[in-house]
C-alpha cells in the first residue's frame, strides 16, 4: 500500500503550492509532480509486506522523512516546471509586458 506516502505527498505539494505561487498548480502538473515524487520516495517508504501500509504511516511521521517528501517534491515540481506537460498558456501568470 503506498496510500500513506501518496497522501504525504500530496499535502506537502500543497503547502508548498501555497508559499511558491510560482509554479503552476494545474491538475496535469500536480500528477507529473506527485508521480516523480513518489517514484524517488516509494523505494525508501514502501515496505512490501501487509503491515506495509503501517510502518509506512510510522516511518512518515518522522521529522526526517517529512523532510526528506518536502525535498523530493520540491525536486520533482522544479523539474515538472522545466518541461511541463500541461497545454502552453495553461499557467496563469500575470503579464509583465504585452
Ligand atoms: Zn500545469
Amino acid at each position: 500500500m503506498e496510500n500513506a506516502l501518496e497522501e504525504v505527498v500530496r499535502s506537502a505539494h500543497d503547502q508548498l503550492l501555497r508559499s511558491h505561487a510560482d509554479f503552476c498548480a494545474c491538475e496535469k502538473c500536480k500528477d507529473d509532480v506527485a508521480t516523480l515524487a513518489l517514484n524517488h520516495l516509494r523505494p525508501r517508504y514502501v515496505v512490501g509486506d501487509p503491515l506495509g501500509s503501517a510502518i509506512t504511516r510510522v516511518l512518515l511521521d518522522q521529522d526526517q522523512a517529512k523532510t526528506e517528501v518536502t525535498i523530493a517534491v520540491f525536486d520533482a515540481m522544479k523539474r515538472v516546471a522545466m518541461n511541463p506537460r500541461h497545454e502552453p498558456g495553461v499557467l496563469e501568470r500575470p503579464a509583465s509586458s504585452e
